[in-house]
Protein backbone atom coordinates (compact mmCIF):
# COMPACT_ATOMS: atom_id res chain seq x y z
CA UNK A 1 0.00 0.00 0.00
CA UNK A 2 1.63 3.49 -1.11
CA UNK A 3 0.68 5.76 1.74
CA UNK A 4 1.47 9.75 2.07
CA UNK A 5 4.73 8.93 3.78
CA UNK A 6 5.67 7.18 1.01
CA UNK A 7 6.17 10.68 -1.17
CA UNK A 8 7.68 13.76 -1.69
CA UNK A 9 5.12 16.55 -1.84
CA UNK A 10 7.10 19.44 -1.60
CA UNK A 11 6.20 22.06 -4.53
CA UNK A 12 4.16 19.06 -5.81
CA UNK A 13 0.19 19.43 -6.51
CA UNK A 14 -1.86 16.88 -5.16
CA UNK A 15 -5.32 16.42 -6.72
CA UNK A 16 -7.02 14.97 -3.94
CA UNK A 17 -10.24 12.70 -4.40
CA UNK A 18 -12.34 13.55 -1.27
CA UNK A 19 -15.86 12.58 -0.22
CA UNK A 20 -17.72 15.87 0.30
CA UNK A 21 -20.56 14.51 -0.41
CA UNK A 22 -22.13 16.70 2.69
CA UNK A 23 -25.98 16.69 3.66
CA UNK A 24 -27.53 20.28 2.86
CA UNK A 25 -30.65 21.61 4.17
CA UNK A 26 -33.24 23.69 2.28
CA UNK A 27 -30.82 27.27 2.28
CA UNK A 28 -28.14 25.24 0.84
CA UNK A 29 -26.32 24.99 4.34
CA UNK A 30 -23.92 22.04 5.01
CA UNK A 31 -26.03 20.39 8.33
CA UNK A 32 -23.19 17.95 8.82
CA UNK A 33 -19.76 18.15 7.98
CA UNK A 34 -18.01 15.15 9.39
CA UNK A 35 -17.06 14.09 5.93
CA UNK A 36 -14.96 17.22 5.23
CA UNK A 37 -13.08 16.70 8.57
CA UNK A 38 -12.35 13.21 7.95
CA UNK A 39 -10.38 14.49 4.99
CA UNK A 40 -8.30 17.21 6.75
CA UNK A 41 -5.37 14.90 8.32
CA UNK A 42 -4.61 14.18 4.29
CA UNK A 43 -4.64 17.85 3.26
CA UNK A 44 -2.57 19.36 6.16
CA UNK A 45 -0.15 16.75 5.84
CA UNK A 46 0.28 17.81 2.23
CA UNK A 47 0.26 21.21 3.22
CA UNK A 48 2.57 20.58 5.92
CA UNK A 49 5.17 19.52 3.03
CA UNK A 50 5.11 22.18 1.08
CA UNK A 51 2.62 20.89 -1.21
CA UNK A 52 -0.64 22.61 -2.80
CA UNK A 53 -3.80 20.78 -3.08
CA UNK A 54 -6.52 20.22 -6.00
CA UNK A 55 -10.15 18.90 -4.05
CA UNK A 56 -12.25 16.53 -6.39
CA UNK A 57 -15.91 16.00 -4.90
CA UNK A 58 -19.13 14.83 -5.90
CA UNK A 59 -22.14 16.01 -4.54
CA UNK A 60 -25.65 14.81 -4.89
CA UNK A 61 -26.38 12.95 -7.60
CA UNK A 62 -27.06 16.35 -10.25
CA UNK A 63 -28.46 15.08 -14.13
CA UNK A 64 -26.08 17.66 -15.68
CA UNK A 65 -25.77 21.31 -14.32
CA UNK A 66 -26.82 21.84 -11.37
CA UNK A 67 -26.62 25.48 -9.72
CA UNK A 68 -28.58 23.77 -6.60
CA UNK A 69 -25.56 21.36 -6.06
CA UNK A 70 -22.84 23.19 -6.79
CA UNK A 71 -19.81 22.80 -4.60
CA UNK A 72 -19.39 26.72 -3.96
CA UNK A 73 -22.21 26.49 -1.48
CA UNK A 74 -19.87 24.84 0.77
CA UNK A 75 -16.34 26.38 0.44
CA UNK A 76 -16.77 28.74 3.19
CA UNK A 77 -17.51 25.28 5.22
CA UNK A 78 -14.60 23.79 3.76
CA UNK A 79 -12.58 26.84 4.84
CA UNK A 80 -13.79 26.53 8.38
CA UNK A 81 -13.25 22.82 8.87
CA UNK A 82 -9.97 23.12 7.27
CA UNK A 83 -9.03 25.96 9.01
CA UNK A 84 -7.11 27.89 5.75
CA UNK A 85 -9.08 29.68 2.66
CA UNK A 86 -10.19 27.78 0.13
CA UNK A 87 -10.12 28.80 -3.40
CA UNK A 88 -12.96 27.59 -5.74
CA UNK A 89 -13.01 26.71 -9.29
CA UNK A 90 -16.31 27.21 -11.17
CA UNK A 91 -15.20 24.51 -13.64
CA UNK A 92 -13.54 20.91 -12.91
CA UNK A 93 -11.65 20.30 -16.16
CA UNK A 94 -10.64 22.46 -18.71
CA UNK A 95 -8.10 24.97 -19.37
CA UNK A 96 -8.87 27.44 -17.11
CA UNK A 97 -9.82 25.04 -14.30
CA UNK A 98 -5.85 23.84 -15.14
CA UNK A 99 -4.21 27.30 -15.00
CA UNK A 100 -6.04 27.74 -11.39
CA UNK A 101 -4.84 24.82 -9.75
CA UNK A 102 -0.83 25.60 -11.51
CA UNK A 103 -1.13 28.67 -9.85
CA UNK A 104 -1.84 27.43 -6.76
CA UNK A 105 1.42 28.08 -3.89
CA UNK A 106 2.80 25.76 -1.47
CA UNK A 107 0.10 25.10 0.87
CA UNK A 108 -2.70 26.62 -0.98
CA UNK A 109 -5.89 24.56 -1.08
CA UNK A 110 -8.45 24.80 -4.24
CA UNK A 111 -11.97 22.97 -4.40
CA UNK A 112 -13.23 21.87 -8.00
CA UNK A 113 -16.50 22.01 -8.96
CA UNK A 114 -18.84 19.31 -8.36
CA UNK A 115 -17.37 16.06 -10.97
CA UNK A 116 -20.94 15.14 -11.31
CA UNK A 117 -21.75 17.88 -13.30
CA UNK A 118 -19.93 15.73 -15.96
CA UNK A 119 -21.77 12.02 -17.13
CA UNK A 120 -18.05 11.62 -17.86
CA UNK A 121 -17.79 11.25 -14.12
CA UNK A 122 -19.76 8.22 -13.60
CA UNK A 123 -19.17 6.58 -17.16
CA UNK A 124 -15.13 6.50 -16.29
CA UNK A 125 -14.81 8.41 -19.43
CA UNK A 126 -10.90 8.16 -20.14
CA UNK A 127 -10.69 11.39 -22.17
CA UNK A 128 -12.77 12.99 -19.15
CA UNK A 129 -10.28 11.17 -16.55
CA UNK A 130 -6.81 12.65 -18.64
CA UNK A 131 -8.19 16.19 -17.87
CA UNK A 132 -9.02 15.42 -14.13
CA UNK A 133 -5.03 14.25 -13.86
CA UNK A 134 -4.12 17.62 -16.18
CA UNK A 135 -4.80 19.64 -12.44
CA UNK A 136 -2.01 17.73 -10.58
CA UNK A 137 1.27 16.20 -10.23
CA UNK A 138 0.33 13.54 -7.74
CA UNK A 139 -3.12 11.50 -6.94
CA UNK A 140 -4.46 10.68 -3.76
CA UNK A 141 -7.46 8.82 -3.09
CA UNK A 142 -9.42 9.26 0.10
CA UNK A 143 -12.47 9.10 -0.83
CA UNK A 144 -13.55 5.05 0.30
CA UNK A 145 -17.74 6.10 0.33
CA UNK A 146 -16.68 6.13 -3.38
CA UNK A 147 -13.87 3.35 -3.62
CA UNK A 148 -15.89 0.35 -4.68
CA UNK A 149 -16.94 2.24 -8.03
CA UNK A 150 -15.16 2.92 -11.05
CA UNK A 151 -15.61 6.61 -12.02
CA UNK A 152 -13.15 8.98 -13.57
CA UNK A 153 -12.46 10.30 -10.39
CA UNK A 154 -12.32 7.15 -8.18
CA UNK A 155 -10.33 4.84 -10.53
CA UNK A 156 -9.69 5.61 -14.14
CA UNK A 157 -7.64 8.65 -13.54
CA UNK A 158 -5.19 6.90 -11.19
CA UNK A 159 -3.17 5.23 -14.59
CA UNK A 160 -2.00 8.95 -15.55
CA UNK A 161 0.13 8.78 -12.66
CA UNK A 162 2.66 6.13 -12.53
CA UNK A 163 3.97 5.66 -9.22
CA UNK A 164 2.86 9.09 -8.13
CA UNK A 165 -0.16 8.13 -6.38
CA UNK A 166 -1.64 6.86 -3.12
CA UNK A 167 -3.85 6.11 -0.42
CA UNK A 168 -5.06 9.26 1.67
CA UNK A 169 -5.14 8.82 5.31
CA UNK A 170 -8.78 8.91 5.69
CA UNK A 171 -8.71 5.77 2.68
CA UNK A 172 -5.52 4.03 4.54
CA UNK A 173 -7.54 3.68 7.80
CA UNK A 174 -10.27 2.55 6.10
CA UNK A 175 -8.48 -0.07 4.32
CA UNK A 176 -6.47 -1.30 7.22
CA UNK A 177 -9.95 -1.69 9.88
CA UNK A 178 -11.08 -3.96 7.11
CA UNK A 179 -8.19 -5.65 6.36
CA UNK A 180 -7.71 -6.75 10.76
CA UNK A 181 -11.23 -8.46 10.51
CA UNK A 182 -10.93 -10.03 7.35
CA UNK A 183 -7.41 -10.92 6.75
CA UNK A 184 -5.33 -10.41 10.11
CA UNK A 185 -7.63 -10.05 13.20
CA UNK A 186 -6.60 -11.63 16.48
CA UNK A 187 -8.91 -14.37 16.86
CA UNK A 188 -11.68 -15.19 18.12
CA UNK A 189 -13.29 -13.28 15.46
CA UNK A 190 -16.79 -12.55 16.06
CA UNK A 191 -18.87 -11.00 13.53
CA UNK A 192 -22.60 -9.47 14.27
CA UNK A 193 -25.01 -9.32 11.40
CA UNK A 194 -28.39 -7.82 12.19
CA UNK A 195 -30.86 -6.00 10.22
CA UNK A 196 -34.15 -6.47 9.13
CA UNK A 197 -33.56 -8.97 6.14
CA UNK A 198 -31.16 -12.20 5.58
CA UNK A 199 -32.03 -11.83 1.56
CA UNK A 200 -29.93 -8.13 1.54
CA UNK A 201 -27.27 -9.92 3.61
CA UNK A 202 -26.47 -13.42 2.23
CA UNK A 203 -23.31 -12.48 -0.08
CA UNK A 204 -21.34 -11.22 3.05
CA UNK A 205 -22.75 -13.65 5.50
CA UNK A 206 -21.42 -16.55 3.08
CA UNK A 207 -17.76 -14.39 2.78
CA UNK A 208 -17.97 -13.91 7.16
CA UNK A 209 -18.38 -17.95 7.20
CA UNK A 210 -14.73 -18.27 5.74
CA UNK A 211 -13.12 -15.55 8.08
CA UNK A 212 -14.78 -15.33 11.51
CA UNK A 213 -15.25 -18.07 14.89
CA UNK A 214 -18.59 -16.55 15.63
CA UNK A 215 -21.20 -15.32 13.86
CA UNK A 216 -23.96 -13.45 15.74
CA UNK A 217 -27.46 -13.25 13.94
CA UNK A 218 -29.33 -10.26 15.26
CA UNK A 219 -32.55 -8.40 13.91
CA UNK A 220 -35.67 -9.22 11.99
CA UNK A 221 -33.43 -11.75 9.83
CA UNK A 222 -33.39 -14.04 13.35
CA UNK A 223 -37.07 -15.37 12.44
CA UNK A 224 -36.69 -16.81 9.23
CA UNK A 225 -34.00 -19.09 10.81
CA UNK A 226 -35.80 -19.87 14.08
CA UNK A 227 -39.44 -20.73 11.28
CA UNK A 228 -36.62 -22.90 9.30
CA UNK A 229 -35.77 -24.79 12.82
CA UNK A 230 -39.54 -25.69 13.38
CA UNK A 231 -40.40 -22.02 15.60
CA UNK A 232 -43.18 -20.22 15.23
CA UNK A 233 -42.65 -16.23 14.32
CA UNK A 234 -45.75 -14.94 15.26
CA UNK A 235 -45.95 -11.56 13.38
CA UNK A 236 -42.11 -10.94 13.43
CA UNK A 237 -40.61 -10.43 9.95
CA UNK A 238 -39.79 -13.59 8.25
CA UNK A 239 -38.85 -14.70 4.86
CA UNK A 240 -40.25 -18.04 4.50
CA UNK A 241 -38.38 -18.37 0.75
CA UNK A 242 -35.07 -18.34 2.43
CA UNK A 243 -35.96 -20.53 5.21
CA UNK A 244 -34.17 -23.33 3.20
CA UNK A 245 -31.20 -20.90 2.64
CA UNK A 246 -31.17 -20.62 6.64
CA UNK A 247 -31.01 -24.19 7.34
CA UNK A 248 -28.10 -24.78 4.59
CA UNK A 249 -26.68 -21.63 6.32
CA UNK A 250 -26.00 -23.46 9.66
CA UNK A 251 -25.28 -26.94 7.88
CA UNK A 252 -22.14 -24.98 6.46
CA UNK A 253 -21.51 -22.96 9.12
CA UNK A 254 -20.81 -25.94 11.07
CA UNK A 255 -18.93 -27.44 8.61
CA UNK A 256 -16.86 -24.70 8.87
CA UNK A 257 -16.24 -24.74 12.78
CA UNK A 258 -18.38 -21.63 12.72
CA UNK A 259 -20.59 -21.40 16.45
CA UNK A 260 -24.03 -19.27 14.54
CA UNK A 261 -25.35 -17.55 18.18
CA UNK A 262 -29.12 -16.60 17.83
CA UNK A 263 -31.00 -14.60 20.67
CA UNK A 264 -32.95 -17.23 23.08
CA UNK A 265 -35.67 -14.74 23.98
CA UNK A 266 -37.26 -11.72 22.47
CA UNK A 267 -39.36 -8.58 23.32
CA UNK A 268 -42.03 -8.45 21.27
CA UNK A 269 -44.76 -5.85 20.92
CA UNK A 270 -48.85 -6.14 19.64
CA UNK A 271 -48.20 -4.09 17.29
CA UNK A 272 -45.51 -2.05 14.95
CA UNK A 273 -45.28 0.96 17.49
CA UNK A 274 -42.93 2.49 19.96
CA UNK A 275 -46.36 2.33 22.50
CA UNK A 276 -47.06 -1.23 21.51
CA UNK A 277 -47.59 -3.86 24.51
CA UNK A 278 -44.35 -5.51 25.11
CA UNK A 279 -43.87 -9.38 26.59
CA UNK A 280 -40.85 -11.53 26.38
CA UNK A 281 -40.84 -14.64 24.75
CA UNK A 282 -38.91 -17.77 23.99
CA UNK A 283 -37.80 -16.77 20.53
CA UNK A 284 -38.94 -20.52 19.41
CA UNK A 285 -42.47 -19.93 21.04
CA UNK A 286 -43.76 -15.84 19.52
CA UNK A 287 -48.14 -16.26 19.38
CA UNK A 288 -49.91 -15.34 16.69
CA UNK A 289 -50.67 -11.31 16.87
CA UNK A 290 -46.87 -10.37 18.41
CA UNK A 291 -43.98 -9.41 16.80
CA UNK A 292 -40.60 -9.71 18.36
CA UNK A 293 -39.01 -6.52 17.98
CA UNK A 294 -35.68 -6.49 20.29
CA UNK A 295 -33.75 -9.53 21.77
CA UNK A 296 -34.98 -10.46 25.08
CA UNK A 297 -32.88 -10.23 28.73
CA UNK A 298 -31.31 -13.49 28.66
CA UNK A 299 -29.92 -13.14 25.20
CA UNK A 300 -28.68 -9.90 26.11
CA UNK A 301 -26.57 -11.22 29.01
CA UNK A 302 -25.26 -14.12 26.64
CA UNK A 303 -24.25 -11.57 24.08
CA UNK A 304 -22.50 -10.24 26.48
CA UNK A 305 -20.66 -12.96 27.55
CA UNK A 306 -19.76 -14.03 24.03
CA UNK A 307 -18.54 -10.43 22.96
CA UNK A 308 -16.23 -10.12 25.81
CA UNK A 309 -14.67 -13.20 24.64
CA UNK A 310 -13.89 -11.79 21.52
CA UNK A 311 -10.62 -10.03 20.30
CA UNK A 312 -12.03 -8.88 16.95
CA UNK A 313 -15.48 -7.60 16.62
CA UNK A 314 -17.46 -6.61 13.71
CA UNK A 315 -21.10 -5.63 13.81
CA UNK A 316 -23.14 -4.40 10.89
CA UNK A 317 -26.75 -4.58 11.33
CA UNK A 318 -28.55 -3.46 14.56
CA UNK A 319 -30.62 -6.22 17.06
CA UNK A 320 -34.03 -4.70 17.34
CA UNK A 321 -36.15 -2.18 15.52
CA UNK A 322 -33.94 0.42 17.09
CA UNK A 323 -35.81 3.26 15.98
CA UNK A 324 -38.52 2.60 18.37
CA UNK A 325 -36.70 3.98 22.30
CA UNK A 326 -38.81 1.05 23.73
CA UNK A 327 -37.76 -1.31 21.56
CA UNK A 328 -33.87 0.22 21.57
CA UNK A 329 -32.19 -1.87 24.40
CA UNK A 330 -30.57 -4.55 22.35
CA UNK A 331 -28.84 -2.47 19.87
CA UNK A 332 -27.82 -0.34 22.81
CA UNK A 333 -26.55 -3.25 25.03
CA UNK A 334 -24.67 -4.98 22.32
CA UNK A 335 -23.22 -1.73 21.40
CA UNK A 336 -21.85 -1.34 25.48
CA UNK A 337 -20.70 -4.52 25.23
CA UNK A 338 -18.40 -4.21 21.95
CA UNK A 339 -17.42 -0.48 24.14
CA UNK A 340 -15.96 -2.53 27.03
CA UNK A 341 -14.45 -5.01 25.20
CA UNK A 342 -12.72 -2.83 22.56
CA UNK A 343 -11.51 -0.87 26.16
CA UNK A 344 -10.28 -4.28 27.30
CA UNK A 345 -7.70 -4.58 24.19
CA UNK A 346 -10.53 -6.01 21.04
CA UNK A 347 -10.68 -4.05 18.01
CA UNK A 348 -14.11 -3.21 16.75
CA UNK A 349 -15.69 -1.98 13.39
CA UNK A 350 -18.87 -0.61 13.08
CA UNK A 351 -19.96 -0.72 9.47
CA UNK A 352 -22.91 -0.42 7.09
CA UNK A 353 -25.82 2.62 7.39
CA UNK A 354 -28.05 1.54 10.07
CA UNK A 355 -25.29 0.47 12.76
CA UNK A 356 -23.24 3.20 12.22
CA UNK A 357 -26.38 5.98 12.70
CA UNK A 358 -27.15 3.62 15.93
CA UNK A 359 -23.99 4.37 17.34
CA UNK A 360 -24.11 7.66 16.71
CA UNK A 361 -27.59 8.25 18.07
CA UNK A 362 -27.11 6.15 21.32
CA UNK A 363 -23.13 7.85 21.96
CA UNK A 364 -21.64 4.76 21.65
CA UNK A 365 -18.68 5.82 18.79
CA UNK A 366 -15.79 6.86 21.37
CA UNK A 367 -16.05 3.23 22.23
CA UNK A 368 -15.58 1.66 19.09
CA UNK A 369 -12.38 1.24 17.50
CA UNK A 370 -13.35 2.32 14.26
CA UNK A 371 -16.83 3.41 12.16
CA UNK A 372 -16.38 3.14 9.17
CA UNK A 373 -17.51 6.20 6.25
CA UNK A 374 -18.35 4.03 3.74
CA UNK A 375 -21.66 2.29 3.57
CA UNK A 376 -21.67 0.21 0.37
CA UNK A 377 -17.68 0.04 -0.22
CA UNK A 378 -17.53 -1.31 3.37
CA UNK A 379 -20.39 -3.87 2.20
CA UNK A 380 -18.37 -5.02 -0.43
CA UNK A 381 -15.44 -5.22 1.10
CA UNK A 382 -16.80 -7.63 3.53
CA UNK A 383 -18.18 -9.51 0.87
CA UNK A 384 -15.13 -10.59 -0.35
CA UNK A 385 -15.10 -8.44 -3.66
CA UNK A 386 -11.86 -6.19 -4.40
CA UNK A 387 -12.60 -2.43 -4.47
CA UNK A 388 -11.71 -0.58 -8.12
CA UNK A 389 -10.73 2.70 -6.87
CA UNK A 390 -8.09 0.77 -4.02
CA UNK A 391 -7.20 -1.60 -7.19
CA UNK A 392 -5.91 1.24 -8.96
CA UNK A 393 -4.08 3.02 -6.36
CA UNK A 394 -2.21 -0.18 -6.62
CA UNK A 395 -1.36 -1.30 -10.21
P1 LIG B 1 -30.55 -3.27 7.51
O1 LIG B 1 -30.63 -2.03 6.65
O2 LIG B 1 -30.82 -4.53 6.79
O3 LIG B 1 -29.29 -3.30 8.33
O4 LIG B 1 -31.78 -3.17 8.51
C1 LIG B 1 -31.92 -2.15 9.46
C2 LIG B 1 -33.35 -2.13 9.89
O5 LIG B 1 -33.69 -3.38 10.47
C3 LIG B 1 -33.65 -1.10 10.93
O6 LIG B 1 -34.45 -0.09 10.36
C4 LIG B 1 -34.40 -1.87 12.00
O7 LIG B 1 -35.57 -1.22 12.44
C5 LIG B 1 -34.78 -3.16 11.30
N1 LIG B 1 -35.00 -4.27 12.23
C6 LIG B 1 -34.15 -4.77 13.13
N2 LIG B 1 -34.75 -5.74 13.86
C7 LIG B 1 -36.01 -5.86 13.41
C8 LIG B 1 -37.11 -6.68 13.76
N3 LIG B 1 -37.04 -7.59 14.74
N4 LIG B 1 -38.26 -6.52 13.07
C9 LIG B 1 -38.33 -5.61 12.08
N5 LIG B 1 -37.33 -4.81 11.70
C10 LIG B 1 -36.17 -4.92 12.35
Amino acid sequence: MRTLKDISFANQRAVIRVDFNVPLNDKGEVTDRTRIEAAKPTIDYIRAQGGSCVLLSHLGRPKGIDPSQSLQKIVTTVSDALKTPVQFCSTTVGQAAEKKAANLNPGEVLLMENLRFHEEETEGDLLFSKQLAQLGTIYVNDAFGTAHRAHASTTIMAQFFNEKKCFGALLEKEVLAIEKVMKTGATPILAIIGGAKVSTKITIIESLLEKVNHLLIGGGMVYTFTKALGGSVGNSICEPEYCDYALSLLEKAKKKGVKIHLPTDVVAGNSFSNEAEQKVFNVMKIPDGWEAMDAGPKSIKQFHNLVLECKTILWNGPLGVFEFPSFAQGTIAIGESIGEATKKGAFSLVGGGDSVAAVKQFGLAPKMSYISTGGGAMLESLEGKSLPGIEALQE
